[in-house]
């Protein structure tokens, strides 16, 4: 996209060809520039809700941090900001492989060739917003993209700071605001520095104890403070109270422990002066040449839908017209926007196998199947009830509102009860009764029906119906003459 332009784009520059992800005020949808084919994400914020939840200072950050941030490819790069009497467009580089914190998930966790690969270059990153005096203050493996070659890009800089530009000005996200949301944390509080949580004046060296709890969770597959609550979790960071698995890298340890540490000034890296000089030197990165890190992991399953070019689909408009807006939702229903994720078919019994239900266990099955539960991560959330089916699904609010992932654990009690897995919190609990009905819509997609409410789920790896029929044989298991 040229930079110097002679006139703003508009809507109708651009044809919007899917919805890629939702946010608190924004839509995110992957578009194609009319004029040059290429592809672009584009990020539409409702300037209402902004206004009206007084989230200008989120946006404008995010705009002057990606705009100092257009030299490194390390980020997601702001090409062209427009606007209508509605709403807000950041046209952005499209990340086509998704979230770290999506592959984190379905690898469970990375080789330390991996983990190396990208600790390096989320250093190198860091180390271009500290050149540019940029604090990111939220990084998370939600917060790390993905391009087409599987190379990072950081992305969501609402609550970055920029040193030295608004240190003089109260931001909504500054010590009070950290104050405030310890008590109502709305993000992430497992990344969060004890300094930050505290309200004190924020350092890059936040970012470094994110670092250290990333390269942590890369290993691991979990962050390293994990707890029932936020308010534990913060208790955790406070008391600088984790634990290394046994078998973790001895070298990999070194590294965590020097960044995961209390005190901001004595975090390895924290008093080096332009790049993180002693962060490189650390003998976890021994095999990295920082001149080229060479080509990325593929972290692909080789499925990828999305590897080719898109191609407008015949008869759509350019532009984003309520027409073209229904049916872009409509579409995002029916077929679910991970690009990254294999089109399971539902697994065919074999004729040989007997049919047993979820629910056909003895009750010595049971007892042992709890004795293993205990050393379960979830079993924390379920009462001390069997879990019987769990899964990672996207919880929608309302057929068009946000997609939420959340761990889905089905019980016995009967009970469906849902978890944050970035928090590791319980969110709640979709309530048994006996006029509950599931409706699949598609492999991925389908709905729970409660008297009170419709829960609108999706199934990313594609079992929608095994979801489906492990609720109903729960439903008949309890409630056996109306089912
Ligand atoms: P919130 O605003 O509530 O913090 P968020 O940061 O996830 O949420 P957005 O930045 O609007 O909100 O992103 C919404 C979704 O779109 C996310 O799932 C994100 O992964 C996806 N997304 C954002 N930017 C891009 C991009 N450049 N390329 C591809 N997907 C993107």
């Amino acid at each position: 996209m040229p930079q110097n332009e002679d006139r703003k784009k508009v809507p109708k520059d651009f044809y919007f060809l899917k919805i890629v992800g939702e946010g608190s005020f924004s839509t995110v949808y992957l578009a194609l520039e009319a004029e040059s084919k290429k592809e672009y994400a584009i990020k539409v914020l409702k300037k209402r809700q902004i206004i009206r939840e007084n989230k200008m200072e989120y946006v404008n950050r995010e705009k002057k941090s990606l705009l100092k941030l257009g030299g490194s490819k390390y980020f997601v790069h702001l090409y062209a900001t427009f606007q209508d009497s509605e709403h807000l467009y950041f046209v952005l580089s499209y990340a086509r492989n998704g979230e770290l914190l999506n592959h984190l998930i379905r690898h469970k966790s990375f080789c330390l060739e991996w983990v190396e690969f990208y600790a390096a270059e989320l250093l190198l990153a860091l180390e271009y917003m500290k050149s540019k005096h940029i604090i990111h203050r939220d990084l998370k493996p939600e917060n790390i993209l993905f391009d087409r070659n599987w190379h990072i890009l950081v992305t969501d800089f609402g609550s970055s700071k920029i040193i030295g530009e608004d240190d003089t000005v109260q931001q909504p996200n500054d010590s009070n605001n950290c104050r405030r949301r310890k008590n109502s944390f709305v993000g992430t509080a497992q990344y969060v520095s004890p300094e930050v949580l505290h309200g004190e004046k924020p350092s890059y060296s936040a970012d470094l104890w994110a670092f250290g709890c990333i390269i942590y969770q890369m290993i691991v597959g979990q962050t390293p403070f994990r707890a029932g609550s936020e308010y534990l979790i913060f208790q955790k960071i406070t008391n600088l109270d984790y634990e290394f698995p046994e078998g973790f890298d001895e070298t990999a340890r070194d590294l965590v422990e020097k960044l995961i540490v209390i005190v901001p000034e004595n975090r390895l890296g924290a008093n080096d002066s332009t790049s993180y000089s002693s962060i490189r030197e650390h003998s976890f990165f021994k095999n990295t040449n920082w001149d080229d890190l060479g080509p990325a992991p593929a972290l692909s399953d080789g499925c990828d839908k999305d590897k080719d070019n898109f191609v407008i689909p015949n008869g759509l408009e350019p532009g984003l017209s309520d027409e073209i807006l229904a049916q872009l939702h409509l579409n995002m229903l029916s077929f679910p926007s991970e690009p990254e994720v294999v089109m399971h078919e539902p697994p065919v019994r074999k004729k040989s196998e007997p049919k047993r239900r979820l629910t056909d266990l003895t009750q010595e099955e049971i007892e042992e199947r709890l004795k293993l539960q205990k050393d379960d991560e979830y079993s924390s959330f379920v009462d001390g009830n069997l879990i019987l089916k769990r899964g990672i699904l996207e919880k929608k609010k309302g057929t068009f509102g946000f997609a939420r992932k959340r761990m889905f654990l089905l019980t016995f009690g009967p009970h469906l009860y849902y978890v944050d897995p970035s928090t590791m919190t319980l969110k709640g609990e979709v309530p048994f009764s006996e006029d509950m009905k599931t409706e699949a819509k598609n492999f991925k997609v389908f709905y729970v029906h409660t008297p009170n409410r419709i829960y609108y789920l999706e199934d990313p790896t594609g079992y929608a119906l095994e979801w489906c029929k492990a609720i109903d044989e729960v439903v008949t298991h309890y409630f056996p003459k109306k089912n």
